[in-house]
């Protein structure tokens, strides 16, 4: 079966294909010379979600997925949440945690989690699949590696920031690796 996954970035298109079963062929946006933004006009990770697994529906006509992610702090009432990717309005990783380590400077209650949302589109069929990871933000920036807000995310039970873990463990354990796995064992049962 051909599925397409609705998505500019090639990364998540491999880190996805490693775990793909072999009946399934996985397309992406590349197929159908489309390179343009999706608007994510959504107000919940599961609309945003379902809003570029629609899109890619209707583009191919071939049952599609996508996902939406990012990181919810207790104490900034859900922020970055939704706005995780863009969240100082730079696009730069580096000011978007420095905005949450300026708006959390002083505040106590560090808890965290982060969010990952697959969404499946095939005509009228469309399922959700979720991963959460829970953890707290760290008062520094703490490790190298990974992307995003890893630097300054601790998952419970760890001393180690996302940042100073090697990316396979962080990916065996993640929220993407969460709702990935639950979206595979939907997968084995078509
Ligand atoms: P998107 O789901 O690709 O739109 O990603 C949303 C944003 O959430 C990313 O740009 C990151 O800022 C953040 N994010 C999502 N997953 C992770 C992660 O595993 N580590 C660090 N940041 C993440």
């Amino acid at each position: 079966m051909e599925i397409l996954l609705a998505t500019q970035n090639e990364h998540k298109k491999d880190e996805i294909l490693a775990m793909l079963p072999q009946n399934f062929r996985l397309k992406s946006f590349k197929d159908y010379n489309f390179q343009g933004d999706i608007e994510e006009t959504g107000k919940t990770f599961s609309e945003n979600a379902y809003i570029k697994a629609k899109f890619g529906y209707d583009l191919a006509h071939i049952p599609c997925f996508a996902d939406d992610s990012g990181l919810v702090i207790e104490a900034l009432n859900g922020d970055p949440g939704i706005y995780s990717a863009r969240y100082a309005g730079t696009g730069s990783f580096d000011d978007n945690i420095a905005k949450v380590l300026e708006n959390m400077k002083n505040i106590s209650n560090r808890k965290a989690y982060f969010i990952s949302v697959i969404c499946w589109v095939n005509g009228d069929e469309v399922n959700y699949f979720e991963g959460r990871i829970h953890g707290s933000v760290s008062t520094e920036i703490k490790g190298t590696q990974g992307f995003g807000y890893d630097p300054i995310f601790i998952p419970d039970g760890s001393i180690y920031s996302f940042a100073e873990i090697k990316p396979e463990k962080k990916n065996q354990i993640s929220h993407r690796a969460i709702a990935l796995n639950k979206f595979m064992e939907f997968l084995k049962r078509k």
